[in-house]
């Protein structure tokens, strides 16, 4: 039983979510058997069905100094504010437009919505600014169409090993090798028995090529996908 729930969340961007704030951040309270499980239900889903189990109080979200666009929080950027809120819904719709998303491109918020969690941003939501910095707020975050993540199939990956790809692919994308790859590359829980072509961790181990590890690490992916590009 829970009487009183304080849900402290960052708000940051997330390679497989777009961000994390107050629907996502209840994930800590599960056991880590559980988060797995919610990865090969593809994430959406269960943290709108988490959140209608789980009620939260009050939610003071952290969004001073966060990496608006990955979670390994490698591109801290200075924002300056911490919310404070009750509506994890209305929460997020916030700290989705300050991360540079409409709201409606977060799935799981809609769907949170859609459980009847709490009521997307419009003009009837009350927002107030407690304090206003001198210096005029001119930080806009902009994301970036990520195009080499349209040569990689995702089913139900575990964060650390999507986000280690997804490393590898922003550094090779650099130097135009994402470009060579005509097959996908898998990766997930998903392609467990599977067959395919290019895999990358242990869930692939069926494929014709895969990368060993669980998760495989970013070094190793990029000397892979360089090995694999070769052949191509
Ligand atoms: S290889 Fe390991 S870390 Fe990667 S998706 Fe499979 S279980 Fe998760």
């Amino acid at each position: 039983d829970i009487d009183y729930l304080i849900n402290v969340p960052l708000i940051k961007g997330h390679c497989q979510t777009g961000i994390t704030c107050a629907l996502k951040n209840l994930k800590g309270l599960i056991p880590d058997s559980e988060k797995r499980r919610f990865h090969t239900m593809g994430l959406h889903k269960p943290i709108a069905w988490l959140n209608a189990i789980i009620k939260q109080d009050l939610i003071i979200a952290d969004g001073i100094c966060p990496d608006p666009y990955f979670e390994e929080g490698g591109r801290p950027t200075s924002l300056n504010r911490i919310l404070l809120g009750f509506d994890p819904v209305l929460m997020d719709c916030y700290a989705a437009q300050v991360l540079g998303y409409k709201p409606d491109e977060v799935k799981y918020i809609k769907l949170a919505q859609n459980e009847g969690i709490g009521s997307p941003l419009s003009d009837d939501s009350e927002i107030v600014n407690i304090y206003e910095s001198i210096q005029p707020d001119e930080t806009r975050i902009i994301q970036k169409d990520k195009k080499y993540l349209r040569i990689v199939d995702e089913a139900d990956a575990c964060s650390a090993c999507y986000s280690n790809l997804v490393s590898a692919l922003e550094k090779l994308n650099t130097s135009g090798i994402t470009e060579k790859f005509a097959d996908q590359i898998c990766i997930g829980q998903a392609y467990r028995g599977y067959k395919g072509v290019i895999g990358i961790g242990n869930c692939t181990s069926c494929f014709e090529r895969y990368l060993p590890g669980c998760p495989p690490q970013t070094e190793d992916i990029i000397r892979f996908l360089q090995e694999q590009s070769k052949n191509i």
